[in-house]
């Protein structure tokens, strides 16, 4: 507690504010307007600085003091990716060296992106004039007859891509620092990061061709960051660049095999075959297209693979240029067709025998994941899959689709996979006919998806099932109206519409100390009736002085659920402690796009 009864509350340097109303207890709603009200304007997938963040943490009662990043806060253990585990499993004398594979981190507006289409072009060997121009989240490039695989993600992604599971397919991560702009809260970020995965780390000075560039500067900040150059002794090789233009970038090039010959960058070509899944989709006529990295055997047309939740026969692979290729050794980056369900980017993939080994081991993962997720209680509700597409964790509305005959399903699937909100698209899952499962919830529980039938029923059990793992079930009669509202549900991605229903009202009688506890206010239901788990608000003089939870209601002496009109009851507040008598409390639920 600080002097003024504030509780304290250690923020970060920058915290993104969907993480910031975690840390808080409150809806990331509530942040976001109260940064407005301090002139800020911020999407919830966006960061904020420690000071605002400490402004808006101050007016919902807490104090806040900087936390500093410590690399032992990381979890280191559960950085190391399993393909790299796998990989440990290898004889080391059958170990060859592979191409590196690289990732390219950095803070906001530093030009990841300008730098990534800048190597991209500079790969002269390859002699492909005009560049490669489809994108699927990995290419490779030539430099003194050497390959180097870089993995694509653009802007944010690639940020969190690297904390996501099993995504830190990476050996090298390149760091770039504008040099107008120096070290900032990302790049900080990242570098904690690189040293939590163990890979080494280049760092590309860019944008030297600015007036303001001040180069010695940054690597100053850098030192002071924990990352000093090798020109001052240090363990990191520094490349001034000019991404926008495109100089520097073969001396990158060049520190990147340099780094990728001092560290241990081998596969087994001939050994067990897996990867990591880079990005997957739904292509109308070619049906699930994935990108995959080859971390070790070498994959073949005809092979019969999982990947996370999706299982398939390759029928067809190509390069990342777009040219067939029958066959990938480790670091190769391939897109490939003929797996029947869509996984997520950061799946493990790896070869099985038979069809039926591979569906085997996809219903396992699929019931375990369900388990895992009834155990952790955690709901997929539609509220929070808004919440995860915002923060950037999910970049897709996923959909189980079961209509009442293949004649229906063919154009719904099709119209679905062209709906698109900005960067959010529609996933179809799984479509088919007949009534909606259990097996279905199971696999939208799995995968956060939600279900949607055209002219069908939901079974009891699988009502039951929606019920306890919260997947959403909506059933039309009319294709149009189905599309109308997954479009919506798209847009309300990008545009938070929650419709808010008051349930309930209290007025505040009586308040008690309760030591430990803090302030119980003591209430009686004036109106409708009050739910443990809903939302409040608190109002003073027809003012509103705290929005939130619920820390605990009683009735006497029992915790309850909910409590009707006319009668009273003991409210505890999350957070908040500065309850008083004549407080009027209102409670209320929020809903995704009607319901
Ligand atoms: P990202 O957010 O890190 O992916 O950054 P972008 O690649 O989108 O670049 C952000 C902005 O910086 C864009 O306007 C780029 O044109 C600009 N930019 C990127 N690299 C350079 C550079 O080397 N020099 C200059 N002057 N501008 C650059």
């Amino acid at each position: 507690m600080s002097d003024n009864g504030q509780r304290n509350i250690e923020l970060p340097a920058s915290i993104v504010v969907r993480d910031l109303a975690k840390t808080l207890e409150v809806s990331p709603i509530k942040i976001i307007k109260t940064l407005m009200d301090n002139g800020v304007m911020v999407t919830i997938n966006q960061a904020i600085d420690f000071d605002s963040a400490a402004i808006v943490a101050a007016e919902l009662g807490f104090e806040a003091v900087p936390e500093v990043i410590e690399e032992e806060n990381i979890d280191t253990e559960g950085n190391i990716p399993l393909w790299r585990q796998m990989l440990s499993d290898e004889k080391a004398e059958a170990l060859v060296n592979r191409p590196p594979v690289v990732t390219i981190l950095g803070h906001v507006d530093h030009g990841k992106t300008t730098l990534l289409d800048a190597i991209r072009h500079t790969d002269v060997v390859s002699g492909e004039a005009g560049g490669i121009t489809q994108h699927i989240g990995a290419y490779q490039v030539e430099h003194n007859g050497r390959k180097i695989t870089f993995l694509d993600t653009p802007g944010h992604a690639a940020f969190t891509a690297m904390r996501a599971r099993g995504a830190q397919g990476a050996d090298i991560v390149v760091l770039v620092v504008a040099v107008n702009d120096g070290v900032m809260p990302q790049t900080k970020e990242a570098i904690a990061h690189t040293r939590a995965a163990q890979v080494p780390a280049i760092v590309a000075l860019n944008k030297m061709d600015r007036p303001d560039a001040n180069p010695e500067f940054v690597k100053n900040q850098l030192a002071e960051a924990g990352m000093v150059s090798d020109e001052w002794d240090g363990d990191t090789i520094m490349v001034p660049v000019s991404a926008k233009q495109k100089s520097g970038i073969e001396d990158l090039l060049e520190a990147i095999l340099l780094v990728a010959d001092s560290t241990e960058i081998t596969a087994n070509p001939d050994g067990k075959v897996f990867g990591s899944v880079v990005e997957a989709k739904i292509d109308k006529t070619k049906g699930v297209q994935a990108t995959l990295l080859v971390q070790n055997g070498t994959l073949e047309t005809g092979n019969i693979i999982t990947a996370g939740a999706a299982s398939g026969r390759i029928r067809a692979m190509s390069d990342f240029r777009g040219k067939r290729i029958r066959k990938a050794g480790p670091s190769t980056p391939v897109q490939i067709i003929g797996l029947k369900g869509v996984p997520a980017a950061g799946d493990l993939f790896q070869t099985c025998k038979t069809d039926r080994e591979a569906r085997q081991i996809v219903e396992d993962r699929i019931q375990a994941q369900a388990d895992k997720l009834a155990a952790s209680s955690q709901k997929a509700s539609l509220e929070d899959l808004f919440i995860r597409y915002q923060a950037g964790e999910v970049k897709e509305l996923r959909l189980i689709v079961k209509a009442d005959v293949q004649g229906s399903l063919e154009p719904i699937t099709n119209s679905l996979a062209e709906l698109k909100e900005g960067d959010i698209k529609v996933n179809v899952l799984h479509a088919s006919t007949g009534n909606i499962s259990e097996n279905d919830i199971m696999l939208a529980s799995a995968s956060d998806a939600f279900v949607v039938g055209f002219n069908v029923k939901a079974d009891g059990a699988a009502r039951r099932l929606a019920d306890t793992e919260s997947v959403s079930i909506r059933i039309y009669k009319i294709i149009y109206r189905l599309m109308e509202d997954i479009d919506k549900a798209l847009k309300g991605m990008l545009e938070p519409e929650y419709q808010e229903e008051v349930i309930g009202e209290a007025n505040v009688l009586a308040i008690f100390r309760v030591s430990k506890v803090g302030k119980i206010a003591g209430c009686r239901v004036g109106k409708g009736e009050i739910r443990r788990n809903a939302k409040v608000r608190i109002l003073r003089d027809k003012e509103v002085i705290y929005e939130g939870e619920l820390a605990s209601l009683k009735h006497e002496k029992d915790d309850v659920r909910e409590i009707r009109q006319g009668f009273e009851c003991g409210m505890a507040f999350k957070n908040f402690n500065d309850i008083q008598e004549g407080d009027f409390v209102q409670c209320f639920t929020l809903e995704l796009f009607g319901g």
